[in-house]
């Protein structure tokens, strides 16, 4: 079988990757053994300011207005539904915060999505005698849906395996590359925390951080927008929501822990005062770099290796804009953005 990409992993990085050589007629092989689980656990959630700090998120703007285009096509693809919009209501703890979100709120990369008036909270639900700053032009991706429905169309195109990709089976020839039975031009490893077993590519600086969530049945909570304290509360519909997440840069398993889940209920009570039901739990690695840039780019001998890596806490938003940039990069030799190619960590 001869296809011009391989591609191994199938979360955003993947699939953002396979999106864009169909639409420019590639042919390509996707390779998944379903080892982590980023992705289909992630909130979704796409928001371009940091809310702890009330500062524009690296290239935020620009990533949202590539992200969006991108899922509502797969909407169409797929007729279905991934992108579910809310406000974010942020909890204020304190008149400093309230003054500091309207002096951010003002600043051009931010003020088409801060509202500058503080919400006063009427919910009895929930506790914020600050009230909250609204952030407008939010939401979510339904990541796990639109992975499932993409596979589905792969699997009918025989265009994915389910079985580990096996590094020792890579050989180089004539400049294309040779694995089982199937013969490439390239290879594209979007492996999210797998990356760490990749010989080719292992030794990039990555500060992976493993994140739990939560999902609750809280009947009485009644709210439609995302409340944002010192954890989040998405809402899913039909009363549930989901509650998240940690951040642990030590345990590096997929393992939802009781750690994990009183840490989460300790948060959520202190800004919840309703009753709820804890659904699910659920946890994953988010691939996260060291320098919080994505890993974009060639393998520095092999030319015919790459990598999409890196998309951290932000998958939603990047992965669309770091795919096409790869993409044009390896067919047009249009040059990677600096701060996202892997050729910052070569360098002396
Ligand atoms: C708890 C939590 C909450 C999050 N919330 C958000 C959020 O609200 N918004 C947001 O934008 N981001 C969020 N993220 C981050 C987001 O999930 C990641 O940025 C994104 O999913 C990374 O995608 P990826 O494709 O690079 O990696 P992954 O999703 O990890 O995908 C890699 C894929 O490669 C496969 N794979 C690995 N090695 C091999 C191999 N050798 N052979 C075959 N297959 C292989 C894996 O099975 C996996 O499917 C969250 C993450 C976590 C953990």
């Amino acid at each position: 079988m001869e296809v011009d990409y391989i591609i191994v992993g199938f979360g955003l990085a993947g699939m953002a990757f396979a999106d864009i050589l169909a639409d420019n007629n590639k042919t390509f092989l996707v390779y998944e053994d379903a080892s982590q689980t980023s992705s289909n656990v992630a909130g979704g959630v796409y928001n371009p300011v940091v809310l702890k700090r009330f500062t524009p998120v690296w290239q935020g703007k620009q990533q949202i207005e590539d992200a969006l285009p991108f899922y509502k096509k797969l909407e169409n693809k797929f007729s279905a539904i991934y992108d579910h919009t809310f406000d974010t209501y942020r909890v204020f703890k304190s008149i400093e915060e309230q003054n500091n979100w309207f002096v951010a709120s003002e600043k051009p990369l931010l003020n088409s999505f801060m509202d500058d008036k503080i919400v006063k909270n009427s919910n009895t639900g929930i506790i914020a005698d600050y009230g909250f700053g609204r952030l407008k032009n939010t939401g979510r991706i339904d990541t796990k849906l639109v992975l499932q429905d993409y596979k589905k169309l792969l699997e009918q195109q025989k265009s994915i395996r389910y079985e580990t990709f096996d590094y020792d089976e890579l050989n180089f020839k004539e400049e294309k590359v040779h694995y089982k039975d199937v013969l490439a031009k390239k290879v594209v490893f979007c492996e999210g925390y797998g990356l760490h077993k990749n010989p080719f590519f292992q030794h990039l600086p990555m500060n992976e951080a493993k994140g739990e969530l939560l999902t609750i049945y809280a009947p009485e909570l009644d709210v439609d927008f995302l409340i944002k304290a010192s954890v989040f509360v998405l809402p899913l519909g039909n009363h549930q929501y989901k509650v998240g997440a940690t951040f642990n840069w030590k345990d590096k398993s997929l393992k939802a822990t009781e750690e994990g889940k009183k840490e989460l209920l300790e948060k959520l009570d202190s800004f919840i005062k309703v009753p709820y039901k804890v659904l699910a739990q659920s946890a994953g690695i988010r691939p996260t770099v060291k320098d919080r840039r994505p890993l974009v780019g060639i393998h520095k001998e092999y030319k015919e290796l790459a990598v999409l890596n890196g998309l951290g806490t932000r998958g939603v938003m990047i992965a669309p804009k770091v795919a096409k940039e790869l993409y044009e990069y390896l067919e047009m030799a249009t040059p990677l953005d600096p701060e996202c190619d892997i050729q910052r960590f070569y360098k002396k």
